[in-house]
């Protein structure tokens, strides 16, 4: 009998990895890392919980790092199968595994320098070489429903979910004809009306179901977030100061610059120069502008107006060390778009450190800040932060835009599910906290009355 086990986003967000074994074939859905607090990215130094080079092959939803960031590790283990995955999600990932493997190495080398380690020396949990080993494997399949085949005696359809560039939701066939089962995994689910990208598809019949839980307990904030821009970007204009806008480089900051693009021709903001730096921003800028199939209406009338929808009209894009340093010199009234998004590495930290003692510089949080990262200070309004090495005193305005999410809240993904051309036989609800996961259970059962359960870290079940 086919099984089904849970090993990552299970009681957490992070590390989503889902095991279907057949008594003919071993898949892996998603190879995600750990994230997070100690206990959590202990994991990701573990043997992992199966054989590496017992799983024939491993399908990845998307490409953010909670979903692909253990690959390289998996294939240092000895897995050596094929990595089935959309297009877009294929282009991300040569951006994000190489970058994932850089911080790897670079915290090494940091826990070795500061003597922060037991083990000596401190060694990374993969390297650059071991994230392109790993590109190697990766299957290019389409993201619109076509049957593909994965091994002997599975197959899969993809389809866009709606969440970043290339996301899908993967429905698994197991088994053929003989004694079929199908489980569809929803993958992160996207919000609806997001810009750029589509929405998700309706979901297509399945007899298991496999669904996130982010926002399973929380509603999207009601002001529309390019509202807010609007008002900032303005109140910034009229006073000469600087906007810095900490911001996720793939699907984040393409996001902004589309909304800031629309202000501006919408007359609702003046031209400002715009500066994006962060070279992964200016290389997942160009994947998200290749892959035509996975945007949506008004971006393809926008590509009508304006070749150029990602990009405002005063923009510089900052791809080496020199553009970055460039915008150094620049004065007044603008706005810089800088990885990381939770100011806990990256170039942001270097315009933090001219900005936030500031008065006329306003910084505008527009993801969460996780406990412990200088975002997270900064946005709870801390007066004095070191950033780099050195006490800054905080004067610039602090702004929090809430309603960028690239996840869709509860009351979305039952309306997604309203979708389902039948009940499912029994749903299992991951990717979210706790409270979050038993909060979208709770929804599910009363809106639908399906059969739902909240699976704990290596529970396994038989599809029977
Ligand atoms: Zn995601």
């Amino acid at each position: 009998m086919p099984t089904l086990s849970f090993w990552g986003a299970a009681g957490t967000v992070t590390g989503s990895k889902y095991l279907i074994e057949t008594d003919r074939a071993r898949v892996l859905i998603d190879c995600g890392l750990f994230q997070g607090g100690h206990n959590l990215r202990d994991r990701n130094w573990q043997e992992p919980p199966f054989n590496a080079a017992s799983v024939d092959a491993v399908i990845i939803t998307h490409a953010h790092i909670d979903h692909t960031g253990y690959l390289p590790r998996f294939v240092n283990h000895g897995f050596r199968g094929p990595v089935y995955c959309s297009a877009g999600t294929a282009d991300l990932m040569k951006i994000l595994l190489p970058d994932s493997a850089r911080l790897q190495e670079e915290d090494a080398d940091y826990r070795n320098r500061h003597k922060l380690t037991k083990h000596l020396p401190a060694l990374p949990l993969y390297t650059e070489k071991d994230a392109r080993e790993t590109l190697k494997l990766l299957q290019v399949v389409p993201n619109t429903g076509a049957m593909v085949r994965i091994v002997k005696n599975v197959q899969a359809e993809f389809r866009i979910a709606g969440h970043i560039l290339g996301s899908s939701q993967v429905l698994v066939h197991v088994n053929g004809d003989r004694d079929p089962h199908s489980v569809l995994f929803s993958g992160d689910l996207g919000k609806y009306d997001q810009p750029i990208i589509r929405d998700p598809v309706p979901p297509p019949a399945a007899d298991y179901l496999v669904v996130e839980s982010t926002y399973g307990d929380r509603l999207h904030d009601t002001e529309e977030p390019k509202v807010a821009l609007e008002r900032i970007i303005k109140a910034a204009a009229a006073r000469g100061g600087a906007v810095l806008i900490p911001a996720f480089a793939v699907g984040r900051a393409q996001e902004i610059v589309y909304f800031i693009r629309e202000l501006e021709e919408e007359k609702r903001i003046p031209i400002l120069p715009v500066c994006v730096d962060s070279p992964m921003a200016a290389l997942a800028t160009q994947a998200y502008a290749r892959r035509t199939e996975e945007q949506d209406d008004e971006y393809a009338a926008a590509l009508k107006a304006t070749p150029t929808p990602l990009r405002t009209h005063n923009m510089l894009v900052c791809s080496t060390r020199e553009d970055s340093k460039r915008i150094n010199s620049l004065e007044g009234a603008r706005v810089i778009i800088a990885a990381s998004g939770m100011m806990n590495g990256g170039r942001v930290l270097h315009h933090a450190l001219r900005l936030l003692p500031d008065e006329t510089a306003t910084v505008v949080f527009v993801g969460y800040q996780a406990g412990g990262t200088l975002g997270r200070r900064v946005a709870d309004g801390e007066k004095q932060v070191k950033v780099l090495g050195q006490w800054v005193a905080v004067k610039c305005g602090i702004e929090k835009i809430g309603g960028f999410s690239a996840h869709a809240d509860w009351k979305e993904v039952v309306r997604w599910l309203g979708g389902l051309p039948a009940a499912p036989r029994r749903g299992f609800i991951t990717h979210g906290e706790p409270d979050a996961a038993q909060a979208m259970a709770a929804h599910i059962r009363e809106r639908f009355g399906w059969p739902i359960e909240v699976p704990q870290y290596g529970e396994k079940f038989e599809m029977d």
